[in-house]
């Protein structure tokens, strides 16, 4: 589904991404862990081009988005991204939020948009909360509904920049629970995340990354168990 090849990102003189190579199954879950600044949104937002790579190659679904000639906005449509701070749309009702793209960019009716968006908030649990704003819900709400507004467009693939970082305590577990079932569908997802315990629950791989670079790749229980650098156990023994 995604292939990088020697991805270089640098921001001025600072050197962002260095050499990252590594290839994303369709189907497969992977949890983006690492320190703060070691690089992980840029990552993520490489992947769909919010940020543009200095060197290297990206393909999704064997189109290389890194060619000028790449029909960025169409590879766009095929990426859900989920922020950490939810990035609703806060003029517009919470039905609004998910018929908004999928009327102006997939040209859906409004009954078909709304119809699909009935489902949607119904599959993250918040029916009753087609007509508020979103200023009127709590973290954890406002975050499944930005999930539910990102699968409105039917992605083949989400990425999750630290979905519940900004979220209060008690709201997290409602958010990665709906992260959960949408891994069980078969969704190809990216997310990273301080999770630990979802890391090492819904992942099928885990990608460490520092400085940058990604230092180590493993499953979950060997990466858990047994990381292999003095730098994945040195992150894993500050936050386990
Ligand atoms: P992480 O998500 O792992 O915390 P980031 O990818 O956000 O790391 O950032 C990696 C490094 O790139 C940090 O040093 C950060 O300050 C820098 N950085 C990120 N975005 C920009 C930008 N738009 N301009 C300049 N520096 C940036
Ligand atoms: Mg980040």
């Amino acid at each position: 589904m995604i292939k990088v090849e020697s991805l270089y990102k640098s921001f001025g003189d600072l050197e962002v991404l260095q050499n990252i190579d590594t290839t994303i199954e369709k189907g497969e879950v992977v949890a983006v862990i690492g320190p703060s600044g070691s690089g992980k949104s840029t990552l993520l937002r490489c992947l769909n081009l919010l940020e543009t790579p200095t060197d290297g190659h990206i393909w999704v679904d064997g189109e290389d988005l890194t060619v000028p000639t790449t029909n960025i906005l169409k590879v766009r449509q095929k990426i859900g991204m989920v922020f950490q701070h939810f990035h609703l749309f806060p003029h517009m009702k919470v039905i609004d939020n998910l018929t908004y793209a999928p009327m102006t960019v997939k040209e859906l009716s409004k009954q078909e948009a709304e119809q699909q968006a009935k489902l949607l908030l119904s599959k993250v649990g918040l029916s009753d909360k087609e007509q508020a704003y979103p200023n009127s819900l709590s973290g954890g709400q406002k975050q499944r509904v930005a999930i539910a507004r990102a699968l409105a467009m039917e992605p083949e693939l989400m990425l999750f920049d630290e979905p519940t970082s900004a979220l209060d305590p008690e709201m997290v577990k409602e958010v990665l629970d709906v992260i959960k079932s949408l891994a069980n569908t078969g969704m190809t997802m990216v997310v990273v995340t301080h999770e630990m315990g979802f890391a090492r629950e819904v992942a099928d791989r885990i990608i460490f990354m520092d400085y940058g670079k990604i230092v180590e790749e493993a499953k979950p229980t060997e990466f858990f168990a047994s990381a292999k650098t003095e730098r994945a156990k040195d992150f894993l023994d500050k936050v386990l």
